[in-house]
């Protein structure tokens, strides 16, 4: 997969692309992710990226031009590294909503452009001229856009080819089937009172695939009703 990020404060992802399953993606590179910073695109002495809302208010608002500027030079780098134009998405508050579902859909776009967005967020024209889509974390407010396009870049590498290790399977987590994934144990057999469930040390591999289906039946049906009517029908 090929990222174009544009962010006033890029190095914020070198713990997505340092650490863990994700560091080993872009090590093994099976992911590529190349960084814009819109200050570098800014034409004043004083690099200003942002400027006060018109009609007033508190905060200021993300400036245009070195936004646009930085999207067409991402955009220039992805048809020049893939033959293909990326699909442009602003991580928003005020986006459609992120789930596994989008999570599956974005994987299959190959190359992505994401802009992060601080202070008040972006001039609305911006929107109108540079953006594809906007795409929400949630119903709350980050102070920029970066660890939200982190989530999503997370999300999305566990599902590339590859990744994940072969004892590791992204089709048994919560979501993948539309339920949420049954309990999960390891050793001791005992801890604090607590016994694993005889079923999990039986070695009958059918009795516990359907525990383990009625389990996430039934943890899905009491924590998330909204799920569960959506798999049911
Ligand atoms: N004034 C904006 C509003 O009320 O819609 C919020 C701006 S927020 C402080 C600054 C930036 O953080 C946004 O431009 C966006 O890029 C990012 N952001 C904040 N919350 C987000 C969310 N829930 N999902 C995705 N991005 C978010």
């Amino acid at each position: 997969m090929w990222f174009g990020i544009i962010s006033l404060f890029p190095e914020m992802f070198q713990s997505l692309t340092d650490q863990g399953v994700t560091g080993r993606a872009f090590r093994e590179e099976r992911a590529k992710i190349t960084y814009w910073n819109p200050r570098d695109f800014t034409q004043d002495v004083h690099r200003t990226v942002d400027d006060r809302p018109y009609g007033g208010g508190p905060g200021m608002v993300m400036k245009t031009q070195p936004l646009a500027d930085a999207i067409d030079a991402a955009q220039a780098a992805s048809i020049a590294d893939t033959g293909h134009r990326a699909k442009v998405v602003y991580l928003s508050p005020q986006g459609r909503q992120i789930n596994q579902a989008l999570v599956q859909e974005a994987v299959s776009e190959e190359q992505l452009i994401l802009l992060c967005g601080r202070y008040e967020g972006v001039d609305e024209r911006l929107i109108k001229t540079k953006i594809d889509e906007e795409w929400s974390v949630g119903d709350f407010i980050l102070s920029g856009g970066e660890l939200a396009a982190m989530c999503l870049l997370d999300a999305m590498l566990r599902l590339v080819p590859g990744v994940l290790g072969h004892n590791q399977s992204a089709v048994q987590d919560s979501f993948s089937n539309g339920l949420l994934e049954s309990p999960q144990y390891t050793r001791p057999e005992v801890w604090e009172g607590l016994q694993v469930p005889e079923v999990l040390l039986s070695g009958n591999h059918a009795e516990i695939e359907k525990w383990r289906q009625q389990q996430s039946e039934q943890r899905t049906s009491e924590r998330r009703p909204d799920l569960y009517k959506r798999f049911k029908n």
